[in-house]
């Protein structure tokens, strides 16, 4: 299995952390190297059964007027083009306007879509956690939500896992 992964998300949600989370266990080759004008890799994952190619998605975090008319007015599918999958990062702890838009881009890829839940080391309550991730997948309107902390690793392997199974 292999393909290419696109990381959105607001800033601070915690894309770099998750990054370096899934790359650094498994060390690969990491750029941040622009490849074309549309994507910049963030890194190759290389697995027993498979390869990950994660990248970002210029503009999808960038605030203030300007950017928010290019954002508006570059079709999500033309930047998301070659993108396999796209990771949509949210912070367990609140839901923004700007993650609001992420969504609105993302969904008009129309590409799969994966929800992560980052930051969940942060709920105070565990019980919290399953009525958290069934109001994400409503508001969201994602299937596959993972809860995750890219901070302490919890269930990382567990969403490397089902990206790949996603490709
Ligand atoms: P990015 O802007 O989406 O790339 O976010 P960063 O990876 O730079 O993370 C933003 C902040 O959130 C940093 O202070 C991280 O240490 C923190 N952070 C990232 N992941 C986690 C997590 O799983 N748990 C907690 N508590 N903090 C996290
Ligand atoms: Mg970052």
């Amino acid at each position: 299995r292999a393909g290419h992964v696109a990381l959105v998300g607001r800033p601070n949600v915690g894309k770099s952390t998750l990054l370096n989370r899934l790359l650094g266990q498994k060390l690969a080759i990491t750029s941040h190297k622009p490849q074309t004008t549309r994507h910049s890799i963030l890194g190759i994952n290389t697995l027993d059964d498979g390869q990950i190619v994660y990248i970002d998605t210029p503009g999808i975090h960038q605030r203030g007027d300007k950017a928010m008319n290019r954002y508006l007015n570059r079709t999500a599918t033309s930047v998301l083009a070659g993108v396999d999958l796209v990771v949509m990062l949210v912070d367990s702890s609140n839901w923004t306007d700007e993650d609001e838009m992420v969504l609105q881009r993302v969904h008009r890829s129309k590409l799969p879509l994966m929800l992560v839940v980052n930051k969940i080391d942060t709920l105070k309550q565990r019980e919290d956690l399953l009525p958290l991730l069934a109001s994400l997948s409503e508001k969201t309107g994602i299937e596959t939500v993972i809860p995750i902390s890219a901070r302490n690793g919890d269930n990382c392997d567990h969403l490397e896992d089902t990206i790949l199974q996603a490709l």
